[in-house]
């Protein structure tokens, strides 16, 4: 890359929180930055955000973790790969090339890996967040996911700040102004809680403190209750549907960081009735088990209506600009998959009456990774491959955040919310 493009990339990337690496398929993400532009009083906290990914080593220690030793080893071991292990080998060897290519151009981006040790932001942060979550005096996270499915569920209720402009009031003869504030009252589980406003939100709950962004909402429940989501018309529908699911695996198991599902329950997800009337582009975030891959060609897509299109790849990287883990290495690569594809409303031939953008796959997204699972936000990437009306009605499912013009839908979309994760601007 020209240095001249590479000044005007990291621009891009303290602005907007992305940094296209030359005329590669590949994007460098700050998931912090791209959050960011959800909120107007608050920050995402770079400190909280990158928590795990800074407990690993300083940066100059390794590079390229495309390590040619364990390659051999890995390759000795291949002879015991079975059926199913020798086609996601096969898939791994075709993105390889692509992988490799991509992360090469991050590599040459010098002044991207310089700028790394720095992404975290300035030491003040963390004292600054101390201050926010301290302002409500609680250190643990509540459980969302607990509090959901007792019997007190549906008498639990979060109050919502609403701190409007300031308003010209009258007064006897005169007048003054005075900053409207309101609070409500809203129930926090099964109940579509709204921020209509073009400001960010306090939300209090049960001695918590929560950040709602602008024009977003949230939906708390059970996968049993999703039906409640479901729009009356279909001009209400969702036309960008990105789905992460809790796939049941070991690592999810072992960590219990939230509960998984089998993958027979995700068959009954209304997507045909929540996509809008000019269809819907829908993005799902798959791990890389061969056994997961044949199940959502064969049946899930199908079961929704979905016809695949494309796959994005998510690669991740450390502070240093190494990989995660070695490229491959067989149960533990250091990249996901998100699978795209369009979808035409229930009875509506999608082939034939709906036309959908084509989607230049292979797209490499590139960031450090921040909590155990949680994707970089890619929404604002695929904007371009929406149908049907603009501004586009998003719809995040599994979510544990919460984005301005989005509605969010899981058992606990609060998660990333709570004050912990915010430093006031
Ligand atoms: N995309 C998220 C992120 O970036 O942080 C991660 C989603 S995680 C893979 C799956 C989510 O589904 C978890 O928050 C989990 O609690 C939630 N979940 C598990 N079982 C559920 C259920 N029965 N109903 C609703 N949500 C459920």
């Amino acid at each position: 890359m020209a240095e001249s493009d590479m000044k005007t990339e990291l621009y891009r990337l303290l602005e907007l929180g992305v940094y296209r690496l030359g005329s590669s398929n590949a994007i460098f993400m700050d998931p912090v930055r791209v959050l960011g532009s959800s909120y107007s009083r608050f920050r995402v906290s770079p400190c909280a955000y990158y928590s795990r990914s800074f407990e690993s080593k300083t940066r100059g220690e390794t590079a390229v973790s495309v390590n040619p030793r364990k390659r051999k080893l890995k390759q000795r071991k291949s002879y015991s790969l079975n059926e199913r292990e020798l086609i996601a080998d096969q898939r791994h060897q075709e993105a390889r090339p692509l992988l490799l290519g991509a992360y090469e151009a991050f590599l040459g981006a010098g002044d991207l890996l310089s700028f790394l040790p720095d992404i975290k932001g300035d030491p003040r942060s963390s004292v600054e967040n101390e201050h926010l979550v301290m302002s409500v005096g609680k250190e643990t996270e509540l459980s969302f996911i607990e509090l959901g499915s007792v019997w007190q569920a549906p008498l639990y209720e979060i109050s919502l700040h609403f701190r409007g402009q300031n308003k010209l009031a009258e007064e006897g003869e005169g007048s003054s102004i005075v900053q409207y504030s309101e609070r409500k009252l809203v129930p926090v589980f099964n109940n579509l809680v709204i921020n209509e406003t073009s400001e960010d939100v306090e939300a209090e709950f049960l001695g918590s403190l929560y950040i709602i962004p602008r024009e977003s909402c949230f939906h708390m429940s059970d996968l049993k209750q999703i039906q409640n989501l479901v729009p009356a018309q279909s001009g209400q529908g969702f036309n960008l549907i990105v789905i992460d699911p809790p796939w049941e695996n070991k690592s999810a198991w072992q960590k219990s960081v939230y509960p998984t599902i089998p993958n027979r329950y995700f068959l009954s997800i209304p997507i045909k009735q929540l996509i809008h009337g000019e269809g819907a582009l829908v993005a799902l975030w798959v791990t890389n088990r061969e056994k997961l891959r044949v199940f959502v060609e064969k049946e899930l897509f199908p079961m929704w209506g979905v016809r695949y299109v494309a796959v994005f790849y998510w690669l991740k990287v450390k502070v240093d600009g190494s990989l995660i883990s070695d490229l491959d290495l067989f149960h533990h690569r250091p990249y996901e998959c998100l699978l795209l594809g369009y979808s035409g409303k229930e009875g509506v031939d999608s082939d034939h009456h709906l036309t959908f953008e084509p989607i230049p796959g292979n797209q490499v997204i590139i960031s450090i990774p921040g909590d155990y699972s949680r994707k970089p936000p890619v929404g604002k990437l695929l904007l371009d491959y929406v149908p049907g009306p603009k501004p586009a009605r998003c719809i995040e499912l599994f979510a544990r955040e919460l984005l301005a013009g989005w509605t969010s839908w899981g058992n606990e979309p609060l998660h990333f919310q709570e004050s912990r994760y915010f430093l006031r601007k």
